[in-house]
C-alpha cells in the first residue's frame, strides 16, 4: 500500500529468492527501476531462458541445456568412476577444481529423517541402475560433511557393498558441517586425493 502496485509486485518477487528479506527486496526493486530498459529486458530474458531451456541430465542428474549433459557425453572422461554429490552446484565446484575426470551422479538432496527425506526421495535408485553397467569400478561418495551427508554416504555404501564396486568417501579436509559447493578448490582437491575406501 505504500508503493504503486508494479513496485510492490517486484518487491514481492525479489522476496521469493533465498536470503532476500524485505529491506534488500526494496533496495533491489528500486535499483532495477534505475537500470536502463534494455539491461532490464536482458535480465528478464535470462531468467525466463534459464528456466525454459534447462533440464536435468537423464543419466547423471546434472543441470543441462541438452540431454545427456556435456560431461556424460564427453568420450575423454573416465567412465569407470562415478562421483556422487548432493547438488548440481557441487558438480560445478568439482569441475572448477579441474582434477577430476570421471562421471558424476547428482542425488538432488540427502537423507534427512528430521525433514522426512528418505532414500526413495533422492536419486539413489537411478545410481543403482547405472551400476548395472559393469564399466563402473569406483563410486566416490562426495556428499556434504554434515549429518545428512554422512548418513547418505553410509546408506549408499551399505547398499552398494554387495555389488563389489569400490566405494570411497572424500576425506575430511572439508570443514565439518559445511557445504561442498563452498569449499575452496585446494581443500576440495585434497579431500578428493585423500579419499578412503569404505
Ligand atoms: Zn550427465
Amino acid at each position: 500500500m505504500y508503493y504503486p502496485e508494479p513496485i510492490s509486485k517486484l518487491i514481492d518477487s525479489f522476496m521469493k529468492l533465498p536470503g532476500i528479506g524485505p529491506k534488500t527486496a526494496v533496495r533491489l526493486a528500486f535499483f532495477v527501476l534505475n537500470m536502463k530498459e534494455d539491461v532490464v529486458l536482458d535480465f528478464a530474458k535470462a531468467l525466463v531462458n534459464a528456466k525454459r531451456n534447462l533440464t536435468y541430465c537423464s543419466s547423471c542428474g546434472h543441470i543441462t541445456d541438452k540431454d545427456p549433459c556435456y560431461i556424460c557425453e564427453d568420450t575423454k572422461r573416465d567412465r569407470s568412476i562415478i562421483c556422487v554429490v548432493q547438488d548440481p552446484k557441487d558438480v560445478i565446484a568439482m569441475e572448477k577444481m579441474k582434477e577430476y575426470n570421471g562421471l558424476y551422479h547428482v542425488l538432488h538432496g540427502a537423507i534427512s529423517p528430521m525433514e522426512g527425506i528418505g532414500p526413495e526421495d533422492i536419486k539413489i535408485a537411478e545410481l543403482l541402475r547405472r551400476l548395472q553397467d559393469e564399466t563402473v569400478q569406483e563410486v566416490i561418495l562426495a556428499t556434504n560433511p554434515n549429518i545428512e551427508g554422512e548418513a547418505t554416504a553410509m546408506y549408499i555404501s551399505r547398499l552398494l557393498k554387495p555389488t563389489g564396486v569400490k566405494i570411497t568417501r572424500i576425506a575430511h579436509g572439508l570443514p565439518v558441517g559445511g557445504d561442498l559447493e563452498y569449499a575452496d578448490e585446494v581443500t576440495l582437491s585434497k579431500a578428493l586425493e585423500g579419499r578412503r575406501e569404505l
